[in-house]
């Protein structure tokens, strides 16, 4: 299988087609979001130093995130394929990867900015990993999955939103170029339904 990143502004889909992708291919879903809210959760030093980023809608510095990843990829888990989601948001972060991973494939989904806008302000999150948003609940606050309550992100605040998109066009759309020019990108048009953009990826994996 292949080594995949998954590339998009925030709210573009990454997690849940990265899910998708995990649970068709076998593959670990590995995102650095959720592995630093879980430190977060735990009250480890990693977590104390995200917090604030995160908080603030900025990115957690390189050095921390590259470490990270690299020892998450030693993993037995990870040595026949995994998709990488939020992981790299820099140009740095993605030279450092190149060390040492060989990408197979960046996937760069690609959603209209106003779409994004109303996707993430109507998601709801769950403690089961669970992601729904407000336009499917009809008025619940209770997770579909589960049965326990809903919560907003931390960082899906509009002020913080705006400052996370701020971050990405920045810091993060320059590694579509990065990724196109070794000849690895794909673009998904995500304009559909999760189904019928699950497909195309799907598609564009064989
Ligand atoms: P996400 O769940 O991918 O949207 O990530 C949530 C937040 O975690 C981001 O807004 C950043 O503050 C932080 N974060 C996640 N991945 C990275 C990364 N690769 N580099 C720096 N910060 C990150």
């Amino acid at each position: 299988m292949k080594n995949i990143v998954m590339l998009g502004a925030p709210g573009a889909g990454k997690g849940t087609h990265s899910a998708l992708i995990s649970a068709e291919y076998g593959v670990p879903h590995i995102s650095t979001g959720d592995i630093l809210r879980a430190n977060i959760k735990e009250g480890t030093e990693l977590g104390k130093l995200a917090e604030s980023y995160i908080a603030k809608g900025a990115l957690v510095p390189d050095e921390v995130v590259i470490g990270l990843v690299a020892d998450r990829l030693a993993h037995p888990d990870a040595q026949n394929g995994y998709v990488l989601d939020g992981f790299p948001r820099t140009i740095a972060q993605a030279e450092a990867l190149d060390k040492v991973a060989r990408i197979d494939i960046a996937i760069n989904i690609d959603v209209a900015f106003d779409v994004i806008i109303g996707r993430l302000s109507g998601r709801r999150v769950c403690s089961c990993g669970a992601t729904c948003h407000v336009s499917a609940l009809g008025g619940s606050e209770i997770c579909p999955k589960c049965g326990k309550q809903l919560y907003i992100r931390d960082d899906d605040k509009p002020e913080t939103v705006k400052a996370r998109l701020e971050v990405y066009l920045k810091q993060t759309a320059p590694l579509i170029d990065y990724y196109k020019a070794k000849g690895v990108l794909v673009d998904i048009d995500a304009c559909g339904t999760i189904k019928e953009d699950f497909e195309k990826i799907k598609k564009v994996l064989g």
